[in-house]
This record gives structure tokens, C-alpha cells and sequence, in this order.
């Protein structure tokens, strides 16, 4: 069982979009939510590991052991077929600049040019750690699976979402309802499967 005083969860992250979701998927558990804003003088490591994994890990690890709190952290990203995986842990800065959707977009289909609809496949892939103030972490993890559309589609979302089309209804999470990607994303079934491992941990 975990202490009552550590009942209480950091989520690792600086993107609001990211809090908002993850706080919702984990309505309902007794748990204190907190964020980094409650931590001042608390910086984000850099993600410069190799693997999902990896970065998710550092990020909860390092908060956790700053906050000495229970802390959450994702990593995510595409990876394509066709690219043998790329852009994977780069996503963000796949076309050089951290976060700039558009040209990333640009250069996956600069990329894809001459590969046919079938070899475009892809998935997003989403890795959730669970750190806790004793050293042990633990982690749940979330894939969707797609293909990478010809040209963009749609306006909702974010990174790579207009281009991105979930095949059994066709449409690119751009097109999508952000309630429908909110079910189906690779974050969300990590998300479910983060607050399972929650349930577990605190009713050890
Ligand atoms: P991070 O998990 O915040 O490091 O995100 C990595 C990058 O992966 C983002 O900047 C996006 O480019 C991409 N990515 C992750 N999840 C999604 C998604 O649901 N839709 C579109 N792009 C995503």
C-alpha cells in the first residue's frame, strides 16, 4: 500500500493539452493532483534518450525525486514503416525546430514521396512512467496504428494528426472528433492502462 502521504500525483509535463487529458482519464482515483507549476525552481530534463521509454522514465524520475511525490510523465511519438521507425523519439524535432508541426509535416511526405498507399504504414506510440519517491518505477504503454495520408487532412488535433488516418473509419485524427481520438489515441489507452497501475499501486 502506498503511504497515505504519498498519495499524491505530479504529472510531468509543461503541455496544458496533456494535462487536461491526463487529468480527466484520471478522475475519480483518490488521488492529490499536482503539476510542475506547483514545484518552483523544478526543470524539465532534456529527452535525449534513445527510447519512449527511456524519456518517459527520466522525466518521472527526475520530478519525483525533486518533489519527493509520486510523478507521472509520457513520451510519444510516430513511427513509420517505411522509415524504418523514423521519426520515433525525434517527432518533435523531426525537421529541426522543436514543435513546429508544419514543416515536420512537410517532411514526412518529402520523405514518403514515392511510397506507395500500402508501405505507409505507421503508428503513434505512447509510453506512460509512474515514478515513485522510493526509486521503483513502473510503466504502461499505448499503440494506435495507421497509415500516412498523401496530402494533409482536416484541422483539428496537433503534430502529425492531419496526416495520420486511423483505418478503420479512414478519417486522420485531424478529421476526427477530439472526443473520438481521445478514445482510440495511443495516449489514451496508456492513459486507462496508467490508472489501472495507479488503482494497483495505492491498493497494495
Ligand atoms: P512528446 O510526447 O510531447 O515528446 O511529443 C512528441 C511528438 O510526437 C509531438 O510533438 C508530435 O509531433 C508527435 N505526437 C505525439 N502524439 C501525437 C498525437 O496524438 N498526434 C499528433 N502528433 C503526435
Amino acid at each position: 500500500m502506498i503511504p497515505d502521504q504519498v498519495k499524491k500525483l505530479v504529472i510531468a509535463t509543461g503541455n496544458k493539452n496533456k494535462l487536461t487529458e491526463i487529468k480527466k482519464i484520471l478522475e475519480g482515483l483518490s488521488l492529490e493532483i499536482k503539476t510542475i507549476a506547483d514545484f518552483p525552481g523544478l526543470e524539465m530534463p532534456e529527452e535525449d534518450r534513445p527510447t519512449f521509454r527511456g524519456n518517459a522514465a527520466k522525466k518521472a524520475e527526475t520530478v519525483s525525486a525533486f518533489s519527493g511525490e509520486m510523478a507521472l510523465a509520457d513520451d510519444s511519438g510516430l513511427e513509420v514503416e517505411a522509415l524504418e521507425g523514423r521519426p520515433g523519439v525525434h517527432s518533435a524535432r523531426y525537421a529541426g525546430e522543436e514543435g513546429d508541426y508544419a514543416a515536420n509535416n512537410r517532411l514526412l511526405l518529402e520523405e514518403l514521396w514515392n511510397i506507395p498507399p500500402e508501405k505507409r504504414g505507421a503508428r503513434f506510440i505512447a509510453v506512460i512512467a509512474i515514478a515513485l519517491p522510493g526509486g521503483e518505477t513502473y510503466f504502461a504503454s499505448g499503440v494506435c496504428h495507421g497509415r500516412i495520408a498523401e496530402t494533409p487532412r482536416g484541422s483539428g488535433g496537433f503534430g502529425y494528426d492531419p496526416l495520420f488516418v486511423y483505418e478503420p473509419t479512414g478519417q486522420t485524427f485531424a478529421e476526427m472528433p477530439a472526443a473520438k481520438k481521445n478514445m482510440i489515441s495511443h495516449r489514451a489507452r496508456a492513459l486507462r492502462q496508467a490508472r489501472e497501475l495507479l488503482g494497483r499501486l495505492m491498493d497494495r
